[in-house]
Formats: C-alpha cells, sequence, structure tokens
C-alpha cells in the first residue's frame, strides 16, 4: 500500500482514487440486489468486478435461474433450521432470512420484473421429509427458466441506473483502521497497478466463493484433493482472505454444492457435464465409472442432492476417488454427444460456448477421449490396473444381463459393455459452488470470532451463506436477494466517517 511514511495515519493511502457512500465488491445477485437497495436509499454506490464487462454476474450468470422465495414464513423457518442440522445456525438469522426471503417476489416486481413459479415437476423439494418442506417454492424472471433470464433483469437494471461498475478490478485488501477497526475502504487492482476506493459508509463483499481456489478447496472441503467448478472461473475464494486478514470469523467452509463428477481439460477453465451419468438422461450402450484402481465405487446415475448422499442415516457428500473414469462402449458413443450439448445453464455453454462435436471425434482427436479395441489395452492407456478394470466390466456386463446391478442398485442404463472399441473419458470431482465464508449476522454485518461485528463490512450471497448443512435448489439466490437487499440497507444507513 502506498502509505504516509511513518505517520499515526499510516494506513491512510496517499490518495484515493474512488470515492462512494457504498463499495460492493462483485457483481452477481448479491452485489446486485445490495446496490439498487442501497442506491434507493438515496446514497452513492460503486461496484468493483474482477471479471471483464460481459463475463460478471458470476455463478448467478450461469445459474439455473431459480430463486427461492418460501412461504409460509413459519415453515420456511422450520425448513432452514431442520437443513441446517448439527450446525447451530442462530435462530435470529434463521427467521430473519425466512422473512426477508419471504419478500423476493415483492422485491423482483419492484425493480421490474415478473416471477414467475417453476412449473416442471417435481417441483424440486430437495429434503421433503423435513418438517416446513412444503415451503419450497421456487421462482424465475420472465418466460423462460435457465438462459441467464433472472440474471439479465438484475444486470440490465444495474446499468438502467447508472450504477457504476468498474471492471476487471478485482478487491485485493480491506483498508482497516488499526485502533477502531472500521473498514474504509478497498484496495483494488486494475491492469496490475492499485487502486483506492475510500468507502464513505461501508463496504460490502459479495465476491463469491472459493471454487477456483485449489488450496482452499483441500483445505476445508471435506475429503477431496481437487475439484473444479461448472460456474464462474472468477471465484477465487478473494473475499474469503479478505475477511481473514481483517479479522472475520469463517463459517460453512466444509459446505458445497457438489460434487458431481465432471471432464475439466486444460484449454477450458470449466467442467464439461457428461449427458450419459445425468440422472434423468438415457442413452443406449454401456457406461460404468472407476476410481483409480479400475474399480466402480457407486450407482452413476444415482440422483444426489446436490452431491449429497444419505449414508446410515447421515447426509454426506458423494464419494469421488480421484482420478475417475467413465468407460463406454461403441454403441454409446456412436448414439450421439457424450456431452450435454444444449444445458440452460453453466459456464461453459453459456459463456465459452465450446462446439462439442456431434460425433464425439474432434474431442477424440483432442485427447479428451481415449480409445482401444480392448478393456486391459484401455486400462494400460489410462494407467489404471488391467485385470480389475476387466474384472469391473465383466461384473457389470453379469449385473445387466441378471438385470440388477447387486452392487450399487443402479437401476437405470443396464447395458453391458461390449461393442469394441472401448472409449474412457477422465472425471473430476466438480461443483457449482462453496458455501463458505465470512460469518455474518443478521443485519450482514461480518462478525469477529467472539461475534461482535467488523465494523462498516458487511456481506451477502454465497460467500458465507448461511447454508451450513444441506442445501435447498434455488436456495442460494433467493439468499443473495435477501442478504443483499439487508446489507444494502444497512450500509447505506451508516454515518459517512468522511
Ligand atoms: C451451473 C450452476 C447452476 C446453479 N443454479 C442455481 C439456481 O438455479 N438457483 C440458485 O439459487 N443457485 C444456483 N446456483 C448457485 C448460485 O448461482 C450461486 O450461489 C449464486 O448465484 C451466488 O451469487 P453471488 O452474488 O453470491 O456470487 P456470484 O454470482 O458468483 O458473483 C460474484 C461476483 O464477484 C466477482 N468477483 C470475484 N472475486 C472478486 C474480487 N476480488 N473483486 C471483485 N469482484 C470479484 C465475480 O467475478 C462475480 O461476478 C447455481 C450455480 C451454478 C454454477
Amino acid at each position: 500500500m502506498a502509505l504516509q511514511n511513518q505517520s499515526p495515519d499510516a494506513w491512510i493511502p496517499d490518495r484515493w482514487d474512488h470515492e462512494a457512500d457504498v463499495v460492493i465488491v462483485g457483481f452477481g445477485a448479491a452485489g446486485a440486489a445490495a446496490a439498487i437497495t442501497a442506491q434507493d436509499a438515496m446514497v452513492s454506490v460503486l461496484m468493483l468486478e474482477k471479471a471483464p464487462e460481459g463475463q460478471e454476474g458470476g455463478n448467478t450468470r450461469v445459474a439455473g435461474q431459480g430463486y427461492l422465495n418460501a412461504a409460509p414464513v413459519d415453515d420456511a423457518i422450520a425448513y432452514f433450521k431442520a437443513m441446517a442440522g448439527p450446525y447451530t445456525v442462530p435462530d435470529e438469522m434463521i427467521r430473519v432470512w425466512a422473512e426477508e426471503g419471504a419478500k423476493n417476489n415483492d422485491w423482483v416486481r419492484s425493480i421490474g420484473g415478473d416471477p414467475q413459479e417453476h412449473q416442471h415437476q417435481p417441483v424440486g423439494i430437495e429434503f421433503p421429509d423435513l418438517p416446513g418442506a412444503n415451503s419450497v417454492h421456487k421462482y424465475h424472471h420472465g418466460d423462460t427458466v435457465g438462459y441467464s433470464g433472472t440474471w439479465k433483469l438484475f444486470e440490465r437494471v444495474v446499468k438502467e441506473r447508472d450504477i457504476p461498475v468498474l471492471y476487471e478490478t478485482p478487491g485485493k485488501q480491506l483498508i482497516q483502521n488499526p485502533l477502531t477497526r472500521e473498514i474504509l475502504g478497498v484496495k483494488a487492482e486494475q491492469n496490475g497497478k492499485p487502486v483506492y476506493v475510500k468507502a464513505k459508509r461501508a463496504v460490502i463483499l459479495t465476491c463469491g466463493g472459493f471454487e477456483n481456489n485449489q488450496e482452499m478447496i483441500r483445505n476445508y472441503l471435506p475429503g477431496i484433493p481437487y475439484c473444479y467448478t461448472t460456474g464462474t472461473p472468477y471465484n477465487e475464494g478473494d473475499g474469503v482472505r479478505m475477511g481473514m486478514e481483517v479479522g472475520a470469523d469463517l463459517w460453512h467452509m466444509n459446505n458445497f454444492a457438489g460434487p458431481s463428477m465432471g471432464l475439466k481439460v486444460p484449454e477450458y477453465r470449466t467442467t464439461f457435464s457428461m449427458i450419459a451419468l445425468h440422472f434423468s438422461k438415457e442413452m443406449p450402450g454401456g457406461m460404468i465409472v472407476v476410481g483409480p484402481e479400475g474399480e466402480r465405487f457407486g450407482d452413476e446415475k444415482y440422483k444426489t442432492s446436490h452431491g449429497k448422499i444419505k449414508v446410515s442415516g447421515r447426509w454426506g457428500p458423494m464419494s469421488v476417488p480421484c482420478p475417475m473414469f467413465m468407460i463406454v462402449d461403441h454403441t454409446l458413443f456412436s448414439s450421439g454427444p457424450i456431452y450435454d450439448k444444449e444445458p440452460s445453464h453453466a459456464w461453459n455453454p453459456i459463456v465459452d460456448r465450446y462446439d462439442w462435436s456431434d460425433d464425439n471425434r474432434a474431442e477424440l482427436s483432442r485427447g479428451w477421449i481415449k480409445t482401444a479395441d480392448t478393456i486391459p489395452e484401455l486400462a494400460r492407456i489410462i494407467g489404471v490396473d488391467a485385470t480389475n478394470l476387466e474384472g469391473s466390466v465383466e461384473r457389470w456386463n453379469g449385473h445387466c444381463q441378471g438385470e440388477e446391478d447387486r452392487d450399487f442398485g443402479r437401476t437405470k442404463m443396464l447395458a453391458p459393455l461390449s461393442q469394441p472399441p472401448f472409449y474412457a473419458v477422465e472425471l473430476s470431482p466438480s461443483m457449482l459452488n462453496t458455501q463458505g465464508g465470512p460469518r455474518r449476522n443478521e443485519k450482514a454485518q461480518v462478525v469477529r470470532p467472539d461475534g461482535t461485528p467488523l465494523p462498516r463490512l458487511y456481506s451477502a450471497g454465497e460467500l458465507g451463506s448461511m447454508f451450513s448443512y444441506l442445501y435447498q435448489g434455488t436456495g442460494n439466490i433467493g439468499e443473495c436477494l435477501s442478504f443483499g437487499r439487508i446489507s444494502g440497507r444497512n450500509a447505506a444507513a451508516e454515518k459517512p466517517w468522511a
């Protein structure tokens, strides 16, 4: 930091390059809700965004676009509490979350949106056995679900209101008064140079999780040595680090919407979804997934609850030994693209738009898919034990003949791997998003380990989300909107320090 030499105010930058009442770090759903709300409170707002213009929006841009408007509130409280399970989320937090979340539709309408309840069935109550589960009501803006529809509303409103956004300007460090602990601004970066941004009332961190930070993944996510995302490549745990540097407590760091299994190649930053693994899709031909020892480890077509499965009465992350290999025969390979080419969400199809070939041949040439005439030869190419892999295929083929997967109870695509040549795709653990980050209170203030607020610092969204154990689909954007508004309101109500 460019500090004034030896002065007692050595922490104050020599200059401020930008200033606003409320400075918001990260332009996704949480940042948009906070910015719009703070502007409604008649204060000036400035947003800092790490991605270039066109790639802002984070996971929100490429999400399924659903948001939760749970109702009635008492049932939502019961459901949110039950989802927290053995992890304690204070009752007051859950109450505020449920009450504010029940106003999401009103707010979307107030900014010109058109809330529509998802019509597809089943409606996607993730834990129907939990109390209050019927409070789940999922909405999106406009006629179509997906394809960035809800995000486009938030983006349009921020732009129409002329809320300034500095793109390609990642927040790097919070500027903190060491005596009062107040957060007075953000040191950001533009073209490799420091930029000092004064926040006269408060800073709100809405810069997402740590989906792309392999060190944090190893440290915090349970049992996986690496994991890649189907979402934005720009969420790298910066908010976690900035919060820790100023003394924030962390919570929910081991919870994440995953793992699933996806193809990650060096040429692309995010994972590709394999259509044969989708629980609701059927393809002809044989397919199994094996771990590094060449053995199956689960039902490849199992529908998890955002990566969680129930074992011995307790929900936990699905087992994903690394590396994993999807093995398919020629019947499946030649039946069409093995990548889900037309999904309505995920970074690759929505932003990077890799055009997977219809016959999978281009990906074979690129080396993303390996092939061999026999299973032992394929095993040699991918580096797994040939006897084990051959045994796994024979055992699977026997299950198919008996029409019962006696190992893992798989009921879908019970077809043998019989038609050579055979193919292998290496799979990595994949996820939608992390849930952990700086702990916040019911006012969206970031708090220290003793629970006291860090003055003038707020947060919202998946960075320090309320989801501690289980996750209900559409809950993340629902929470972005509710805590985005709470943070925007309270940040705007702070008295300016300058
Ligand atoms: C494929 C997919 C589908 C999903 N579907 C749904 C769904 O239908 N419903 C639902 O509720 N949830 C869904 N989720 C989860 C949900 O999208 C996210 O949890 C939510 O959108 C997070 O919003 P956010 O505003 O907290 O963060 P984000 O939307 O991720 O925005 C964070 C922003 O901060 C920026 N940023 C990062 N670091 C910095 C920095 N240092 N300085 C400045 N800016 C920074 C990023 O570039 C990004 O623009 C899905 C996720 C994925 C990946």
